[in-house]
């Protein structure tokens, strides 16, 4: 079957890949739609970061050359002898967190040695993908199979509002309007935020962020961040979550935040950068950080969806081939701004 696969840093192919034996615990998956996360693009350019290219993953005792794609819907084609959550037919979504279980708390685990499908072992970039049953969790029949490739970066969002312990009518700022920044911003919103100040370089993202939700949108090359919060909230924002990964805007997270406020870092940092702890003793913000996603999270980021509460489907700009996934897909979102979430097809399924 054909799977994008990666190899090496800026080495990644489509290609004919034999696909792995059913175990007794897992479900063959008919992938409909991944999306391309800005993780993936990361490996991509600046990889290897999470797959694990000369030594076996210490979970998954896999390997580069893997197919990449954490984000995957699709429908169970086969299942293993074992299983009995999900059976041949069913709509499903894959949770793609991979952690030793050796914790009661999976928290634990996710920090102390974890990885991904998609990243440490095949993922679901590919025609057909072997998950283990309890990463595998059932949709609704009449759940769009394009949202449930949106759940995983979606409950990225959800998690980092649980982080930054944001609270009923908080003020919120989000540096950084990519497909996290945006789904950041609906979450925001879903959970009761008063105003929403969204801060990029890009003016098709800008307008993307003021669709789902943002109240202020402003151009950060234009205009200073911190005085432009400051005109509406002298003392700073309640909560603000970085979302860009760069050194300026964790400079001005931390600035445009009131002291106790929490900045939550949600990015990828693919280089090292100067931070002065003073800048936290002097301004008295606290700092958050977020990865992946508890369990629980993962499943109310469905049901959400589900129930229409949260709706997930603007960030989608652009739909392609497996084919097309390095010019359409990786380069695309690398070269042009006013990309967000694209999902590659697959079986096409709706
Ligand atoms: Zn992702």
């Amino acid at each position: 079957m054909k799977a994008a696969v990666f190899h090496n840093v800026k080495d990644v192919r489509v290609e004919d890949v034999e696909l792995k034996e059913l175990s007794s615990t897992g479900v063959k998956i008919k992938v409909a739609w991944a999306g391309i996360c800005g993780t993936d693009l990361h490996e991509y350019l600046a990889g290897p970061i999470f797959v694990p290219l000369n030594e076996e993953n210490t979970l998954t005792h896999d390997k580069a050359p893997v197919t990449l794609g954490h984000e995957f819907s699709g429908i169970v084609e086969e299942v293993g002898q074992d299983v009995t959550t999900v059976k041949s037919g069913d709509k499903v979504v894959v949770n793609p967190l991979i952690i030793s279980g050796e914790h009661e708390n999976g928290l634990y685990d996710m920090y102390n040695d974890s990885t991904f499908y998609g990243l440490g072992t095949d993922g679901g970039f590919a025609e057909f993908a072997i998950i283990e049953e309890k990463h595998v969790i059932k949709l609704e029949d009449d759940t769009s199979l394009k949202l449930g490739a949106l759940v995983e970066p979606t409950a990225v969002a959800l998690q980092a509002i649980r982080e930054s312990r944001m609270e009923f009518s908080d003020s919120v700022a989000v540096y950084g309007a990519g497909p996290i920044g945006l789904l950041t911003i609906i979450a925001a919103r879903a959970a009761g935020a008063k105003d929403i100040f969204v801060f990029d370089l890009s003016e098709e993202r800008l307008k993307k962020a003021k669709e789902v939700g943002a109240t202020h949108i402003v151009n950060s090359g234009e205009q200073n961040p911190i005085e432009y919060i400051k005109q509406y909230y002298p003392d700073g924002v309640d909560r603000t979550f970085e979302v860009a990964g760069v050194p300026i805007t964790v400079k001005q997270s931390i600035l445009s935040t009131r002291p106790r406020g929490v900045v939550t870092v949600v990015s990828i940092f693919e280089k090292v950068m100067d931070f002065n702890p003073m800048i936290l003793t002097t301004s008295g913000v606290h700092l958050a950080s977020t990865l992946a996603y508890e369990d629980d999270i993962f499943e109310a980021t469905i049901k959400m969806i589900e129930s229409g509460q949260i709706d997930p489907s603007p960030v989608i700009t652009d739909r392609i081939e497996l084919d097309e996934i390095v010019d359409k897909g990786f380069k695309a979102l690398t070269n042009d701004k006013s990309q967000a979430k694209i999902l590659v097809k697959l079986s096409g399924e709706e």
